[in-house]
């Protein structure tokens, strides 16, 4: 049984995870470094200590053992897909709460995890070292060791390959200290469609349904959404087929998601495997009635998985936005500042899952991810209502953020109608055009002490979006 739990994290992910550890009755225990000594994951720990370092994991063990934790959650981000983690944890007689050091290995290098998924049976993306032959362009640079949509670059011809392959190693030694590269087919037009799997140190292994996440900027994902309007029930099951194929290839232990590319025909490719807890995976909770960090933890305490997949029956609709401190209209630049007034949605059908709150300070130590706004509702339809509302309520002043773009995005009748690709937003230039009015609460905070120009067409660094209210 695991009675405390060091939370390796920050942000929304600590304290989500948290939620979850007090309704188990299991202590938490939050770390903190500098800039987020007053940031609220620490308050809503039971106790909290102070580190150099996110990514030490030496350290984040120590103070697991200092604490008298038995286990250790490492989140989404930071160390959660490094196996230093999870083999400083073995070494020191804590849990994990994740896969085995050896699967995190395999499955963060996405050479070594497409070649293990082709010996499964599990269909991959083509891919080469080097030179791929000239039938197979247009390209995709890609980092073995990437994640959260850095290090790729698009190529059209094959002259310009030698310089995409060098520009990506350099981005990827710098953010994954892992200058290795490689090339893959370029899928045109394609949904990015994921599978959660569980499973338990006893060899059972099941899939949670999708995720749509086609919606992206930058190879990243902004909404997020399941069911799927691409599944039928057929490439449902053989999506979910080969899911659990990947992580019985691995014998996975634990939360892990299958990603793949759906290309405009109807076939499939494995894309990645991420070892973790995904960002997106309260639609899934939303969905399914699971608990998915309850599962997490009962896993890692050696619980069998209490279903079958013939037991799980997802009901409805379930989407969410990620709330980012970015400017969607300046190339989605991350924006800063003191988070002035916070008034979260609510209502029904309405999730929160917020690391921020008012006079928080958003800095460029971190990711920008502020939140993510969650909806439930019987429908695809209604859940885009309610996503309408929920966004037009919430009011978030003094960081300029994406919500106002949010509403735009979920408001587009290409959106609605459910024929999306990870291309959309390439598609609708429309969405980026910041309406010229300046709206009341820009004023507001303007006089609050935030930047003071706030006519014509450079904005206030202030946005607003809680402004649909007024118009
Ligand atoms: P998800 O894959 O869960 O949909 P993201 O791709 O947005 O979410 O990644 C979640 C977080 O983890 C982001 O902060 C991202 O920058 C970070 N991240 C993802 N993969 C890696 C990696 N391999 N190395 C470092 N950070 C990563
Ligand atoms: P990361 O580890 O950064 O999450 P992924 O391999 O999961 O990298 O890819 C991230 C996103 O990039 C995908 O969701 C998709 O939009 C795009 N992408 C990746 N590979 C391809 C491909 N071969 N063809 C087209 N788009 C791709
Ligand atoms: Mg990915």
């Amino acid at each position: 049984m695991i009675r405390k739990v060091l939370i390796a994290n920050r942000g929304e992910i600590a304290i989500r995870i948290g939620h979850t550890l007090r309704e188990m009755e299991i202590e938490a225990v939050a770390v903190f470094t500098d800039p987020d000594e007053h940031s609220l994951h620490v308050p809503a720990a039971d106790a909290a200590c102070h580190i150099e370092s996110y990514l030490d994991a030496r350290e984040i063990v120590r103070a697991a053992k200092e604490y008298g934790a038995d286990a250790i959650h490492p989140g989404y981000g930071f160390l959660s897909e490094s196996p230093s983690l999870s083999e400083e944890c073995e070494k020191a007689g804590i849990i994990f709460i994740g896969p085995r050091p050896d699967t995190i290995r395999s499955m963060g290098d996405k050479l070594e995890s497409k070649r293990m998924m082709k010996s499964a049976g599990v269909p991959v993306v083509p891919s080469w070292d080097g030179n791929p032959p000239a039938s197979a362009y247009p390209v995709l640079v890609k980092a073995v060791g990437g994640g959260g949509g850095k290090g790729m670059r698009l190529v059209e011809k094959a002259e310009d390959l030698a310089e995409a392959m060098a520009s990506a190693s350099r981005e990827a030694s710098k953010a994954f200290n892992d200058s290795r590269v490689f090339v893959e087919k370029y899928i045109r037009r394609p949904r990015h469609i994921e599978f959660q799997i569980l499973g338990d140190s006893h060899g059972n292994h099941i899939h949670v349904f999708e995720r749509e996440c086609s919606i992206q900027r930058r190879h990243q994902k902004i909404i997020e959404e399941t069911p799927s309007t691409a599944m039928t029930l057929k490439l449902r099951e053989e999506m979910g087929a080969a899911a659990v194929a990947a992580a019985k290839a691995v014998d996975y232990r634990g939360a892990g998601t299958v990603e793949f590319i759906l290309d405009p025909i109807g076939s499939f490719y494995f894309l990645e495997m991420n070892t973790r807890l995904q960002v997106e995976h309260p639609v899934t909770e939303m969905t399914t009635g699971l608990d998915l960090v309850r599962e997490q933890v009962l896993i890692a305490e050696g619980q069998r998985l209490s279903y079958r997949q013939a037991d799980l029956h997802p009901v409805g609709h379930s989407m969410e936005c990620r709330i980012y401190a970015e400017v969607p209209e300046e190339n989605f630049r991350p924006s800063t500042g003191t988070i002035e007034i916070f008034e979260a949605p609510a209502g029904p059908g309405v999730r929160l899952d917020s690391g921020v709150g008012k006079n928080a300070v958003v800095s460029y130590h971190f990711d920008p991810l502020l939140a993510k706004l969650i909806v439930w509702a019987s429908s695809r339809e209604a859940a885009i209502e309610r996503m309408k509302r929920a966004l037009a309520d919430f009011v978030l002043l003094g960081v300029r953020n994406n919500i106002e773009f949010l509403h735009r995005v979920i408001s587009d009748p290409e959106f609605s109608s459910g024929k999306i690709d990870t291309g959309f937003l390439d598609r609708h230039p429309e969405l980026f055009t910041v309406s010229t009015d300046v709206p009341v609460e820009a004023l507001l905070v303007a006089s609050l002490g935030g930047e003071k120009t706030v006519s014509g067409a450079h904005l206030p660094d202030v946005w607003t979006s809680g402004f649909w209210r007024n118009s």
